[in-house]
């Protein structure tokens, strides 16, 4: 028999930041330097065939527009049970906004046991160059650890393949 489970799973972070883009990349392998940002809260589903028996869907929530005011609603975080947080390494103040959002998700949802809904923390547009934040990226293990984060990748929507070192 076949078991399925649905995970809402939320993308989070500063406007511009590539969320929208990484959810492309993830579930429909594609990239774009345009993505209308559309007002309201989008959804992507990722089917992951987890072995013969369990299929899991992943239902990534992409936060469209309201970003722009560094909170959501407690309505759009309801029920979540992973979160990815999304910076971009070539502006600083987007990371500096981490916290912020680490603190919001924290504060308005938790699982049904009442933990923190874990969160991974995405060092995205790592094909370009970590303007002002090449300190901060190889202490990122301590910040996540400090911060309450399950772990850390560096990413990139626009050329997995081009990952600086
Ligand atoms: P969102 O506002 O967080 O959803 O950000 P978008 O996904 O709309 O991306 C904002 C801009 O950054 C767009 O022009 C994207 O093409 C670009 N972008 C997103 N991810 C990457 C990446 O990994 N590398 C590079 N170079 N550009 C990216
Ligand atoms: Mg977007």
């Amino acid at each position: 028999m076949q078991q399925e489970h649905l995970f809402k799973v939320l993308v989070i972070g500063d406007l511009g930041v590539g969320k929208t883009s990484i959810i492309k990349r993830y579930v429909h392998q594609i990239f774009s330097q345009h993505y209308r940002a559309t007002i309201g809260v989008d959804f992507a589903l990722k089917v992951l065939n987890w072995d013969n028996h369990i299929v899991i869907r992943l239902q990534l929530w992409d936060i469209a527009g309201q970003e722009r005011y560094g909170n959501m609603t407690r309505v759009y975080y309801r029920e979540a049970v992973g979160a990815l947080i999304v910076f971009d390494v070539t502006r600083a103040s987007t990371f500096d906004a981490v916290p912020k959002w680490k603190d919001d998700l924290d504060t308005k949802v938790t699982l049904s046991n009442g933990k923190h809904v874990p969160a991974v923390l995405l060092a995205n547009k790592s094909d370009q160059s970590r303007d002002g934040l090449s300190t901060q990226i190889p202490k990122l293990d301590t910040f996540c650890k400090e911060n309450g984060f399950v772990g850390w990748f560096e990413t990139s929507a626009k050329d997995p393949e081009q990952l600086l070192r």
